[in-house]
């Protein structure tokens, strides 16, 4: 038969799926034999029973009682008793811990009768009728929902009509009057007396928090952090211990260590003659636990004694609740404490160094989340005031500029700038070079500005769609900011600011850029240690997404074991944007010819400085992907400019040729029109001279004594038949560019076709990298430069998915149509290596999907590198199945 209670004596810690987490450890510390007060659990297996049936599951009370008796005996106090009640404390306990659920009700066991009776027994009528208001109140709101603000509007009368300035100047009388004051409150929100049976209002305080469970902001919580719904939680009942019997009392909470620095030594907070919820409220000041030592030596002896045992059995920093009622000291929860990603490296490799954990388990106390918090630079939160709005946190970091408009002012600027755009495109990368951060109203966490922030390490808010961006000025909820008026930007969490908010650097990052060494700093010193772990164990290598030479060289400094996308687009822009007109309006093979001739050195010079970065290690270059006329003037410009000609009768020249030009080639949907391999095979000559260039400078780093391993990777491919084409021309050419050493031709899988025909792409093709943008743009129909600022926010809150699937694989999905392209590309071509390369290449839950997967690298921005690398390390060691919620 199940069994719906378990006493504290019968479990133990990994027990959470039952006794739920709470539950458990109070369990554990039971065992342990530390002064826990009597009580048991009742389990998610009667909560689960109730919430499918509606009802508490036969046999439960009987169990529930029957544990009160042991619990009578043991203590030698009676639940109700008239002369001296035993009190119980309520609390709900799921498998995780879920702010939003009901928490706790104290004092229960409070009547009009046992009230005077602990009132005899404790000599202290005040104390017993302070609990009893305290019951009321919270019994109130928890059990019956009854709106907290109408219990304190009566506390606030009670303290004006005594002239009393806090709450513990009420005299017994006043909390006696107080009492019947929150009964007719009760009464009036219920419909009912306030349950003058202790059974009852024990049964009603579990239904109560089974009930909770199903709250709406439960459930919402829950489908954010991918909890599954039917869990259930447990509930726990113990006698209750008090704080506030007098300065012989009091309540506090610690850490075994400091969850802020890691620092070895008990931290945490003490509250003299006070209640568990006093600390939470903030209601009084609280004194550092070092105090307690003078305040209550044997008290504060045993406290460390207990907290030293409890790390040596969780292996882990620990966070504890304790109470000391008439100085004997009681634990009232402990559990594996949160801390801060700095903390959290520190304490990882203190363990190993005490010999409690492996390297391997350090491992997995960290993660990429954390690692990526440390690198970037942060606002002084005590310091920043109310933000402006908020966007999307495109590319983390914390910048302070003045506000420019356009990229012409920011590559002049004289002091820090932040770009602020209605969205960003190919010709603002000078600007954003130069900016210090870039915002923008409009585009998500795949549009232009937050790719390129993100690989550029810079500061990006995105979709901030409350701005309005208008002729040299912005406006935002009633304020109004001109050009060169300061604003600070938070890329973590998407708050703009006026103003300028105190920024600290990430030490972090100047380690991984030599700038310092960690020597003699613990964060940096277990940084290094894990991350030379992480690389021992992982199997899953890191390359970066980095176009230019400059990248390269940060990302080798960071990690990387090769370039797993160099995007050429760029090399098509700035002067070079002439070369691309000549080509698009090229009415003869020879124009053409000529302006791919007049790109071809060009290209080549900049593929050489690529290939010295990253001499020795493999370098991806992928052929051009965007539609051609990313690189012209946009429509409406140049029709305002012909018409403007046309008005004043001058001849509009060469922009009417563009003009015609953008107007031929005009897509309604450019994401799925022509670009990628489509324009390779449209426009004669275009990928043979990329292949030429790429091929050229390859035989001259060779002639020169380097080791350049170059890669060509065709974009956008759907069918076998468009890289086979592609690749006998680049075949052709590659034989005839003497001195070029072996080249490899691939393409990329980002269109769903590709992925499951890919066992025939695997016929044309040395390797495969997912380009997951496109492919989860493409899998979804989200359009990646529109969903996310446009209805993203509403997909978040409604819980459809916890992240955007921009942020992190889609794993039933996408990942899907991955696991099919890699069993088939290696079923047909088994030495196949297989990478990926777009944005999730640098999230750590997607370098885990992407190690499971069996992919053979990710690639990512040069800045994220160092998280790749931990991630890539950590998938081995964590069982697919261990959650760190
Ligand atoms: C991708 O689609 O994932 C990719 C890497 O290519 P791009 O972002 O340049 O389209
Ligand atoms: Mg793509």
């Amino acid at each position: 038969m199940t069994r719906f209670v378990y006493d504290f004596v019968e479990g133990h810690k990994d027990l959470k799926d039952l006794l739920g987490g709470k539950g458990a450890n109070l369990a554990e510390m039971t065992r342990m034999g530390l002064p826990v007060p009597p009580g048991f659990t009742v389990t998610t297996d009667a909560c689960r029973e109730y919430l499918h049936t509606g009802s508490a599951p036969a046999g439960m009370l009987a169990e529930v009682e029957h544990h009160l008796r042991m619990m009578q005996n043991q203590i030698g106090k009676t639940f109700g008793d008239s002369d001296d009640p035993l009190l119980l404390s309520v609390r709900s306990g799921a498998k995780f811990s879920m702010p939003g659920m009901m928490e706790t009700i104290l004092d229960i066991g409070l009547n009009d009768t046992t009230v005077a009776g602990l009132a005899r027994r404790t000599s202290d009528e005040r104390f017993a009728w302070d609990s009893y208001r305290r019951l009321i109140q919270m019994f109130g709101r928890t059990v019956f929902d009854v709106p907290a603000d109408e219990f304190e509007t009566e506390l606030a009368h009670a303290r004006h009509a005594a002239g009393a300035g806090t709450d513990s100047q009420l005299t017994a009388g006043q909390l006696q009057d107080l009492v019947h004051s929150y009964k007719k409150v009760f009464h009036a929100h219920t419909g009912r007396d306030f349950p003058q049976s202790v059974h009852e209002q024990l049964f009603l305080a579990i239904v109560a928090v089974f009930r909770s469970w199903n709250a709406e902001r439960a459930r919402v919580y829950r489908r954010k952090e991918r909890i599954p719904q039917e869990l259930g939680t447990a509930v726990n009942v113990m006698a209750m211990v008090f704080g506030n019997r007098g300065q012989n009392s009091g309540t506090g909470v610690a850490f075994t260590r400091d969850p802020a620095t890691g620092r070895r030594g008990a931290y945490g907070d003490y509250l003299r003659n006070a209640q568990g919820e006093d600390v939470v409220a903030g209601i009084r000041n609280t004194v550092g636990l070092a105090e307690l030592a003078t305040i209550d030596p044997p008290s504060y002896r045993q406290l460390l004694s207990i907290m030293q045992r409890l790390e040596q059995r969780y292996r882990d920093l620990c966070d504890i609740e304790f109470t000391i009622e008439n100085g004997k000291l009681w634990m009232l929860q402990t559990r594996v404490g949160k801390r801060t990603p700095a903390a959290a490296f520190v304490i990882a490799a203190q363990l190993v160094d005490e010999g409690t954990i492996t390297l391997d388990e350090a491992l997995q106390r960290v993660s990429g989340e954390q690692l990526a918090q440390l690198m970037f630079p942060s606002f002084d939160e005590a310091a920043a005031h109310e933000p402006l709005t908020t966007g999307v946190p495109a590319s983390p970091g914390a910048s302070v500029g003045a506000i420019v408009f356009d990229s012409a002012q920011a590559v002049v600027a004289t002091g820090p700038v932040i770009l602020v755009r209605r969205e960003t495109n190919p010709d603002d990368l000078p600007g954003m070079i130069a900016a210090q951060g870039i915002l923008t109203s409009r585009g998500g966490k795949t549009s232009h500005a937050a790719v390129v922030a993100r690989g550029m390490g810079k500061t990006c808010v995105c979709g901030a769609d409350e701005l309005r961006i208008g002729d040299g000025e912005v406006t935002v909820n009633g304020h109004t900011l001109h050009a060169g008026d300061i604003i600070s930007i938070d890329g973590t969490n998407g708050r703009v600011y006026a103003g300028a908010v105190p920024v600290r650097p990430s030490k972090v990052v100047r380690y991984f850029e030599g700038e310092v060494t960690a020597h003699g700093d613990p964060l940096l010193a277990a940084v290094e240690r894990l991350m030379i772990h992480a690389d021992h164990v992982a199997t899953l290598d890191v390359h970066a997404n980095a176009d230019t030479a400059a990248d390269a060289a940060r990302a080798r400094r960071f990690g990387a074991g090769g370039v797993g996308l160099c995007r050429t687009e760029h090399m098509f822009l700035g002067d070079r944007r002439v070369l691309v007109e000549r080509l698009i309006l090229a009415e003869d093979d020879d124009g053409r010819d000529q302006a791919l001739a007049a790109l071809l050195p060009l290209q080549r010079a900049d593929f050489e400085q690529l290939f010295a970065a990253m001499d020795g290690l493999p370098v991806t270059v992928r052929l051009i992907d965007p539609p051609l006329h990313e690189f012209l003037p946009p429509l409406e410009e140049l029709t305002a400019r012909v018409a403007r000609a046309e008005a004043l009768g001058e001849d509009p020249g060469h922009d009417g040729a563009l003009l015609t030009a953008v107007r031929r080639m005009h897509e309604a949907n450019p994401m799925l029109g022509l670009r990628g391999v489509r324009l390779g095979l449209v426009i004669p000559g275009l990928f043979a001279m990329q292949v030429r260039a790429i091929a050229e400078a390859a035989a001259a780093r060779a002639a020169a004594g380097g080791d350049p391993q170059p890669e060509i990777m065709v974009p956008l491919v759907g069918a076998v038949q468009e890289l086979e084409t592609v690749r006998a021309e680049a075949e052709g050419v590659l034989a005839s560019v003497p001195g070029a050493p072996p080249i490899r031709i691939g393409t990329m899988i980002e269109v769903p076709r590709a992925a499951l025909i890919a066992g025939q792409i695997a016929g044309a093709a040395e390797f495969f990298s997912f380009g997951t943008n496109d492919l989860t743009q493409m899998t979804w129909g989200f359009s990646r430069d529109d969903v996310e600022g446009a209805f993203f926010g509403r997909y978040l809150d409604l819980g459809i998915f916890g992240v955007s699937p921009f942020e992190t694989i889609d794993a039933e999905g996408v990942g899907e149509l991955v696991r099919i392209a890699v069993t088939r590309g290696r079923a047909a071509r088994p030495d196949l290596t297989i990478g990926v390369c777009g944005e999730h290449g640098g999230d750590p839950a997607s370098v885990r999907f992407f190690h499971d997967a069996g992919l053979d690298y990710v690639s990512c921005s040069p800045f994220r590198v160092p998280i790749a690398r931990l991630e890539a390390g950590r998938a081995p060691v964590t069982a697919s199945s261990s959650d760190s919620r």
